[in-house]
């Protein structure tokens, strides 16, 4: 077999994270079957955020060979076990956890339901996990020596992403990736329509069998060159800009790093809270239609308290939708050139992540890629889909009404006609696995993709429940207080008080023992400083 010639375009963390993945995954074993190279502008800078991930990336840095301890000096990291949200349902205080880990009592899980039936007097999410009282006491989900607390607690990373692009790309060309610093100028399109090379400012002819457009939401190949439309999914996430801002620790250090990210509800929108090894990252995520740059930079500085004043803010300009198919002709968008849906539940690096790992497994070895591409699109297609009902619901249930923008995402058109047949269909029957099979639900349109697919593509995207299943959705949907109103219908007003399983109990009794606090565990092991705490810190 001819050895393919691979040229990345963009090297931000989705080009970075493409080019490591792909090497390692198809040119394993000393067998070389591709010839990867990464041309990246010196001119445009990558876009900077996305700290904060989902359990899933163990698996690409597993394949690229990265050693956990070592990615963690490298990229300032830390763990993150879950997601807070805070002040989402009525904003008056109010917080739920989405957790990674969830006990099972056994393969067909009743825990939801026994909740349901029970007085809901603990958090849902307290019942099935751990996490949310080991989170809440800040306490990293590793030890300092060796491992024997049970089952391993599963949990992604908080990171600075521009360092995760250097790391990967000082490994990668290591292993031989071929690395170009310039700016593309100009495509060089073939006779059949597929590009053929691009031109750099440095004077460069870069020639490829398959081109990755990896240029953010720049899209230089796929939207500039070949014409490839952008679905915009607007309607359904209102937010479009992001105000963030580093609080470095030798700054202010509150006393604690917070082995979770935390999502707070403010007024048209929210902020993120990631805490690294050097500073926390906020970024207040909202709708420029509501709230004015001016005055977000004002609420999230007041956020923040009087010792963000002096701090630098910077504004993200982004957009929610994704192009009408991801791979064209001889090219492939990963990263933000291929589609963005608001970071509410960390799924940036995660898409850029699976299109990788998918573009391994579709690689276009042989001429005809016309199925290899169509099998791509929709796999692409349908995450993305699941991916946005799963946001679009945590707005749609909100009970907020304080400001025009949570009035407004209570709208019944704010919320896509799949995420409404769902939850029509759990007012009917409470939710459970077997929800997740496939989830076509009665009432759901038999429209094609919005980009109407390829011949032969002619089915609503499916839901696979690949990142979020019953858990997650379980997560949400009751700490969001849903079928409140219904488990009074079904089982009654006086229900029995709710327990917490007897395994995550006998946990809970260990972990203060066993588990260090986040922060020393980050000072003993990766060598993080011991910051002075803040007077006044919101500890
Ligand atoms: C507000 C916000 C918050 C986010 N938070 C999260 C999060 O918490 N978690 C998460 O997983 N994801 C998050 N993301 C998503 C994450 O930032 C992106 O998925 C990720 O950084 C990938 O970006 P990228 O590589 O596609 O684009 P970029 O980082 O923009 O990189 C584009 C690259 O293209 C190059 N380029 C552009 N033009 C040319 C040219 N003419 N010639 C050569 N090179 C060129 C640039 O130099 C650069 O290297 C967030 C995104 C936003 C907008």
């Amino acid at each position: 077999m001819a050895v393919k010639k691979l040229l990345i375009v963009g090297g931000g963390s989705a080009g970075w994270m493409a080019a490591a993945y792909l090497d390692a995954a198809l040119n394993r074993g000393g067998r070389r079957t591709v010839d990867i190279s990464l041309v990246e502008s010196p001119d445009v800078p990558r876009i900077g955020v996305g700290e904060a991930t989902v359990p899933s990336i163990n698996h690409i840095l597993a394949v690229i060979g990265i050693d956990e301890i070592e990615f963690l000096k490298r990229v300032d990291g830390t763990f993150k076990q879950a997601i807070k949200y805070v002040n989402w349902l009525d904003g008056q205080s109010d917080a739920y956890y989405h957790p990674f880990n969830r006990f099972q009592s056994s393969p067909v899980d009743r825990t939801g339901r026994k909740w349901l039936m029970s007085d809901r007097s603990i958090p849902f999410a307290a019942t099935v996990s751990a996490q949310p009282v080991i989170c809440e006491h800040n306490l990293a989900p590793r030890m300092a020596g060796h491992w024997d607390f049970g089952p391993p607690l599963v949990y992604a990373y908080h990171m600075n992403a521009l360092r995760f692009a250097d790391y990967l790309c000082e490994l990668a060309t290591a292993r031989g990736v071929q690395h170009y610093l310039d700016h593309v100028v100009a495509v060089d399109m073939a006779e059949n329509g597929d590009i053929a090379a691009v031109m750099t400012k440095g004077g460069k002819r870069l020639e490829a069998d398959l081109f990755v457009d990896c240029t953010g939401f720049t899209s230089l190949l796929m939207e500039k060159e070949l014409d490839v439309g952008w679905v915009d999914c607007s309607q359904w996430l209102l937010c479009d800009r992001a105000t963030t801002m580093h609080v470095p620790y030798d700054h202010h250090y509150p006393g604690y790093v917070r082995p979770y990210t935390t999502a707070t509800a403010l007024s048209a929108g929210w902020v993120w809270e990631i805490p690294l090894q050097d500073k926390r990252s906020l970024g207040y995520v909202h709708s420029s239609a509501f709230l004015s740059d001016e005055d977000a930079e004002r609420e999230v500085r007041a956020f923040e308290g009087q010792h963000a004043e002096s701090l630098d803010s910077r504004i993200v300009h982004f957009k929610v939708g994704h192009r009408e198919k991801a791979w064209v002709r001889n090219c492939v968008a990963i990263g933000l050139s291929g589609g963005f849906i608001e970071p509410l539940e960390s799924t940036g690096l995660y898409l850029s992540d699976l299109a990788s790992l998918m573009l391994a497994e579709h690689f276009p070895y042989h001429d005809d890629t016309t199925p290899l591409a169509l099998r791509f699109n929709r796999i692409m297609a349908n995450r993305f889909y699941e991916i946005l009902d799963f946001i679009n619901m945590h707005y749609c249930l909100t009970r907020r009404t304080d400001t025009d923008f949570w009035r407004e995402v209570r709208r019944p058109e704010r919320m896509t006609d799949r995420l409404r047949a769902k939850l029509d269909y759990w007012r009917i029957k409470a939710p459970s696995v077997a929800d997740f099979e496939d989830q076509w639900f009665p009432g759901q349109t038999e429209s094609p993709l919005p980009s109407g697919g390829l011949p032969g593509d002619h089915r609503s995207s499916i839901d696979t429940a690949s990142i979020f299943g019953i858990d997650s959705y379980e997560a949400i949907l009751y700490g969001m207080d849903f079928l409140a109103a219904e488990c009074d219908d079904w089982f009654g007003k006086d229900r029995p008080a709710t327990r917490v399983a007897k395994t995550i109990a006998d946990r809970l009794a260990l972990a203060p023992r066993k588990l260090p606090p986040h922060d020393l565990w980050l000072q003993r092991v990766l060598g993080m400083p011991d910051y002075p705490v803040a007077s006044g810190s919101k500890v």
